[in-house]
């Protein structure tokens, strides 16, 4: 699959089958997109590759990592050291979104209550059980 930022500065390939697709509610993932939820995929670490433009970074805590376009501000990636074999990635960064649904909803405890989980899925109140 293939993906990028809104602008196209940067573009991103990623292979392999991914593990987890789920729709995160927590506080930082609010903060740092201004969305009330965001969508993300999990591969294998190496199976994620630039391939145009270079991401810029930030910490968004004590073990994590986030990547987006330094033009655009499209978040992209997020890297764990609790998981050095992973990297989630944006579900709507890639070219085709709908090819990857989410399967569950993760920190729904700290949904915004008119963010309505109404899709059936199951909502784990903080982080999916691995
Ligand atoms: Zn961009
Ligand atoms: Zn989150």
């Amino acid at each position: 699959m293939n993906g990028g930022c809104f602008c196209g500065f940067v573009r991103y390939e990623v292979g392999g089958v991914p593990t987890e697709k789920t729709t995160c509610h927590c506080s930082i993932c609010r903060r740092t997109t201004g969305a009330p939820h965001v969508t993300w995929f999990t591969v294998r670490r190496d199976a994620f590759s630039v391939t145009a433009g270079t991401p810029a970074t930030f910490r968004s805590s004590d073990h994590a990592v986030r990547s987006f376009c330094p033009r655009c501000g499209t978040q992209l990636s997020f890297a764990s050291s609790r998981f050095p074999d992973e990297i989630d990635v944006t579900v709507c960064s890639l070219d085709d979104p709908g090819a990857v649904p989410p399967t569950d909803h993760t920190f729904a405890a700290s949904r915004m209550s008119w963010d309505l989980i109404c899709d059936g899925l199951r909502a784990y109140p903080e982080r999916r059980p691995r």
